[in-house]
């Protein structure tokens, strides 16, 4: 692995605060049945995660609070042998979801950025000088931090010549000058019909409710779009159905899903995105990657928890072999 670049990702690190009820309360509605868990989470933590257990070099831009639950997220990425050095500490609390699951396992979220949104350009221009972010590295943006953070980790990227990785979730202010510094979309289908529609929109111009993902997706390649955009691939995941990566460069390649007993979805998407970069950073395929990354995904649902179910890279060749 030696000749790899690292994965550097910039992205969120929060505490997932879960109450696992019988049903969702209505406003107002106190319910007193709820069981409690504590989670590590927060999107760039969990991508991280999933890149190390795969056995990537990582090292982590971000900031977490100065309060105990910054302790166990920061311990939680120690254990993963993630490189810490970069993880700021502001006075203030640490980012935190709480989270309220019913017995169908739906859902109601709040994020509280905390730390997070505390993120400033500078702080990324300066991680990256000090981390000598070099063109073999792939780096990784997410979203819940500010998106001035986001685009400045984006910019600093390609001017170092890193390959460069969006996970545009949540979607917030990505615009095409965004999509410029960005070598690699990985949009869901719904962030990626979010983020069409509000393009269409700026432009003038009504979303075409019809368009398939595909479509979609060549709008926002810079090669085949109207307007600067994404420079080499779009890879949209599709949920059990698998990803379809949309090139700049050659023929759009669907990567079916394999079939899976599921037992939980939380953390697909971040097992997905982090398990592509750190293949990227091995300097596999953008195809190959992407059909290991669905094998990963997949293999996370089989598992409880976003972070319990990441493979190691031992388990994902096992499974690869079948
Ligand atoms: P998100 O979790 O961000 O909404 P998706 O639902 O598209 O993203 O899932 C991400 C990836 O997780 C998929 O590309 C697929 O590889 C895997 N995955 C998700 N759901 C399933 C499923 N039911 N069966 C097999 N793989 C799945």
């Amino acid at each position: 692995m030696s000749t790899d670049g690292r994965v550097i990702v910039v992205g969120s690190v929060n505490v997932d605060l879960v109450a696992r009820v019988d049903h969702l309360p209505a406003a107002g509605e106190t319910v007193g049945d709820a069981r409690f868990e504590r989670h590590a989470g927060g999107k760039g933590a969990n991508q991280a995660t999933a890149a190390a257990r795969l056995g990537a070099r990582v090292a982590f831009v971000g900031a977490v609070g100065d309060d105990p639950l910054a302790v166990e997220a920061r311990e939680a990425l120690a254990i993963e042998r993630i490189d810490l050095g970069e993880l700021a500490t502001r006075a203030g609390p640490t980012g935190v979801a709480l989270i309220l699951v019913d017995r169908h396992g739906e859902n109601v979220i709040a994020v509280a950025p905390g730390a997070n949104g505390e993120l400033q350009p500078d702080d990324v221009a300066g991680a990256f000088e000090r981390l000598g972010v070099e063109p073999v590295d792939l780096v990784l943006v997410g979203l819940e931090v500010p998106s001035a953070a986001a685009r400045s980790a984006l910019a600093a990227a390609r001017a170092a010549g890193a390959r460069t990785v969006l996970n545009p979730s949540p979607v917030t202010a990505v615009d095409r000058s965004v999509l410029a510094f960005v070598d690699i979309l990985v949009p869901n289908r719904l962030e990626l019909v979010q983020i069409v529609a509000a393009d269409e929109r700026r432009a003038g111009r009504t979303p075409d409710p019809d368009a398939t993902p595909e479509g979609l997706a060549s709008t926002l390649l810079g090669a085949t779009g109207d307007g600067p955009g994404v420079r080499e691939a779009v890879v949209v995941t599709l949920g059990a159905a698998g990803a379809i990566i949309v090139r700049s460069n050659g023929p759009s390649v669907v990567v079916a899903a394999p079939r899976v007993d599921v037992l939980d979805t939380v953390g697909a998407g971040d097992t997905f995105v982090g398990a592509l970069a750190a293949d990227l950073a091995a300097r596999r395929s953008l195809e190959d990657a992407v059909r290991r990354a669905v094998v990963a995904a997949a293999q996370s649902t089989t598992r409880r928890g976003a972070r319990g179910g990441m493979p190691t890279a031992d388990e994902l060749e096992t499974v690869l072999r079948g």
